[in-house]
């Protein structure tokens, strides 16, 4: 099953009685011809709920599936991210198939990683090396004059659609668009993150959206070149950081896409990140593994120490995405990622800790080798360090 973004609570209204009904029925079918006859259905309503602003009544059908029956919410939950990423739209008296996509950037800086609104001439030389390697002919593109922080994301399936909207009508006019900064929240500083850049793509209806639904393309050449020719256009601006664009794919795949590759690449990055900042090698880290829970198992973290000591440096969360749970061998994984990076020794605690944060600064504490939780704490006299990034 999914896991919601959101957390909400509420009674079951008449449309979100209507939803789940629908998302029942949908779950329960066994035809393709009685899926579209449900869908079609769900979509309607959906449509109207986003169109109206009623994301409290998407969210308590949700809640109410979540709990009672996994097949309708993931039939639901799937629907209404589909109808809030895409659509047809009337233009220039054509119909045209649009989709919300995005192109996630996994970074990391001893510097501040970028943030924020994208001067015209990075828009112009990513919006060319989308379209030469991502998107398919004859299709139009729109790009938000923006570099997303996760936390900048639009929160709910409301604001997604809005944005959706937003950027297939510059589309349709051939323009990027325009995103008021003041509206966003201020960015948390990280080592290591994600940023995404946000647009829509226009195809005539029945047309590829993307190049790998060509016939001579394929999503594997699409990544390939998006990440050597769309990183290269993109490196100036994220100057002093390392940079790993992902491919490119509709919003909500690409999030979680993006969602998965960072918790790799922020183990991989917190690695050379210690080793240029220590002035040490990988040999001479540890780290200790612990799982967090709440009411359930949330997230593993991962503390970093110097070999010989105890004092935790620095920090990574393991958040568990989708259906992982205390099922999956996520200490596993973690220990096997450390070990390809070469570190001295890995320590995995079996006991759980509460999900607990620094009361002064927020961030989260970190498992030390004792078995008790630690603020992570670059010491004070650090050696000299190389000062550039590879
Ligand atoms: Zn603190």
């Amino acid at each position: 099953m999914k896991r919601s973004r959101f957390a909400r609570r509420g009674a079951l209204n008449r449309e979100a009685d209507q939803l789940t009904r629908l998302a029942a029925g949908l779950a329960a079918s066994a035809s393709r011809i009685e899926d579209d006859f449900w869908e079609r259905r769900l979509a309607e309503l959906v449509d109207k709920l986003l169109r109206t602003g009623n994301e409290n009544t998407l969210g308590v059908a949700l809640d109410h599936l979540q709990g009672s029956n996994g097949r309708a919410y993931d039939a639901l939950a799937d629907l209404i991210e589909s109808r809030a990423e895409g659509g047809l739209i009337g233009a220039n008296g054509g119909e045209f198939e649009a989709a919300l996509f995005a192109a996630p950037l996994l970074a990391w800086s001893r510097f501040t990683i970028p943030s924020g609104p994208l001067p015209a001439a990075t828009l112009a030389a990513a919006a060319a090396q989308l379209q030469a390697h991502v998107l398919a002919d004859g299709t139009r593109l729109a790009l938000a004059d923006f570099l997303y922080s996760p936390d900048q994301l639009p929160h709910g399936f409301v604001e997604t659609w809005r944005l959706a909207n937003q950027l297939a009508r510059a589309a349709a006019d051939d323009k990027h668009a325009r995103i008021d900064p003041r509206q966003l929240p201020e960015t948390t500083r990280f080592i290591s993150d994600t940023r995404y850049l946000i647009g829509a793509v226009l195809a005539p209806r029945g047309k590829a959206l993307f190049r790998w639904q060509e016939e001579d393309g394929s999503r594997e050449q699409a990544a390939t070149q998006w990440t050597v020719q769309g990183g290269a256009a993109l490196q100036p601006l994220f100057t002093g950081c390392a940079l790993e664009p992902l491919l490119p794919d509709v919003f909500h795949a690409a999030c979680r896409n993006a969602d998965q590759g960072l918790r790799v690449y922020a183990l991989r990055a917190a690695m050379a990140f210690l080793q240029t900042v220590l002035n040490v090698k990988a040999q001479q880290l540890r780290a200790v593994v612990a799982p967090f829970s709440d009411e359930r198992l949330e997230e593993y973290r991962v503390g970093f120490t110097l070999a010989d000591a105890s004092e935790v440096v620095h920090g990574v969360v393991w958040p568990l995405l989708g259906a992982e749970d205390e099922t999956t061998d996520t200490a596993g994984q973690i220990e096997a990622l450390l070990e390809e990076s070469g570190i001295g020794g890995v320590v995995v605690l079996e006991q759980r800790f509460p999900l607990e944060f620094c009361d002064d600064c927020g961030m989260p504490l970190y498992p030390t080798p004792e078995g008790e939780t630690a603020h992570a704490e670059l010491p004070e006299d650090l050696p000299q360090a190389p000062s550039h990034l590879h």
